[in-house]
């Protein structure tokens, strides 16, 4: 049988070099595309002179030498809540006119096609657990609103194309994800408090710490990813890929202050406008189809990332800010 050929659109940031790296183990040919916005090269130096690999340093928005390939995982876009005020233009264009360019680039080369949609479309949920049946809350106009949004016109053109081209795209739902390779300095939560932890700052919890999130290891959402991308008859789905597992953001940050046997205290800042109350996903519908379980838990998942920040220490010291 010949080789998969399958791109990663943005498989130089977190997720995506995770996929990429699970991809080129399985004996696949990977090409990444990748604009090194959020992404840094350093996420696939490894994999960098591997004989199946090849980077491209792209945008999504406008590349025009994309490969022919058989698969193509579109995990394109900043997903960090510090980076809405900063690029919102970007971030909305990407998840709009980029996710029609990569569509029409499966349909050109006839690929299935899988979309990094988030729970984020569910905005500040009213109904809990998250089923995928929910249309969510968002608030379009508010400081979220140019990834959620975005978010929501990528998930409808997917169903646009579905139903124009019959083409065969998934639509992955993911809810927070963490693990080694996040950016320290990315601001999500846990490599925001892991990297405080090290460098002996103090905790930085916003609003009271009452809201929860849950938190899924790298390890089983790129399970579920690729279990939705190989998974024959699911032409058109979209799949909620998380973990149950939920805990208030407080509870958090006493984890890691354990784990991390610091000096460092919590302080409390104001908490950002629309910040979700709850989160966390129903996965029946995961469970049902991809005949997969995340099995990573979050005192193991935490130590592994911590292990991985304090042994790139360095990095976290000298971190690019852009
Ligand atoms: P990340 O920021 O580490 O990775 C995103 C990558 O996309 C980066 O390498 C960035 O440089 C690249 N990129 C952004 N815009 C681009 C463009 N226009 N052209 C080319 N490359 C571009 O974030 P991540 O956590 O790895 O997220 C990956 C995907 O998963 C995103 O689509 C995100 O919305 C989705 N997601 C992630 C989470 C999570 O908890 N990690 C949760 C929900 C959804
Ligand atoms: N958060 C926090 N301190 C930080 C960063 C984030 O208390 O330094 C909170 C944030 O307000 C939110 C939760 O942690 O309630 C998860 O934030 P993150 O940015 O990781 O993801 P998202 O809000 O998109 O779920």
């Amino acid at each position: 049988m010949a080789t998969k050929k399958v791109l990663v659109a943005g498989g130089a940031g977190f997720l995506g070099s995770h996929l990429c790296r699970s991809l080129l183990d399985d004996g696949m040919e990977v090409v990444c595309v990748d604009n090194l916005g959020s992404g840094r090269q350093e996420n696939v130096a490894d994999i960098q002179d591997h004989a199946n690999f090849r980077f491209l340093e792209d945008d999504i928005r406008k590349s025009s030498n994309l490969p022919i390939v058989d698969e193509i995982y579109h995990l394109a876009s900043r997903a960090s809540p510090a980076d809405f005020t900063e690029f919102p233009v970007r971030i909305a264009l990407t998840n709009t006119e980029g996710t029609r360019h990569l569509l029409e680039h499966a349909v050109d080369c006839d690929a299935r096609i899988l979309y990094a949609s988030t729970s984020e479309v569910y905005g500040d949920p009213e109904v809990h657990p998250q089923p995928e049946s929910y249309n969510g809350n968002v608030n379009i106009r508010g400081e979220r609103g140019c990834y959620d949004e975005s978010k929501r016109f990528g998930e409808t053109l997917t169903v646009a194309f579905e139903k124009r081209y019959d083409l065969d795209v998934r639509t992955a739902r993911i809810f927070n994800t963490y693990g080694p390779r996040m950016r320290p300095n990315d601001g999500r939560v846990i490599p925001t408090f892991i990297t405080q932890a090290i460098q002996g700052e103090d905790l930085t919890i916003y609003g009271d710490g009452s809201q929860t999130r849950s938190f899924c290891y790298v390890q089983d959402m790129i399970a579920g990813l690729r279990s939705l991308m190989e998974t024959d008859g699911l032409q058109g789905e979209a799949v909620n890929i998380g973990i149950e597992n939920e805990v208030t953001i407080g509870a958090l940050a006493e984890m890691v202050l354990k784990e991390c046997d610091t000096e460092s205290e919590i302080v409390y800042q104001p908490l950002p406008q629309d910040d979700p109350q709850r989160r966390r996903p129903d996965i029946s519908k995961a469970r049902r189809l991809l005949d997969w379980e995340p099995e990573v838990s979050l005192e193991t998942g935490l130590r592994r990332t911590f292990e991985h920040f304090r042994s790139h220490e360095h990095g976290i010291v000298n971190q690019d800010p852009s």
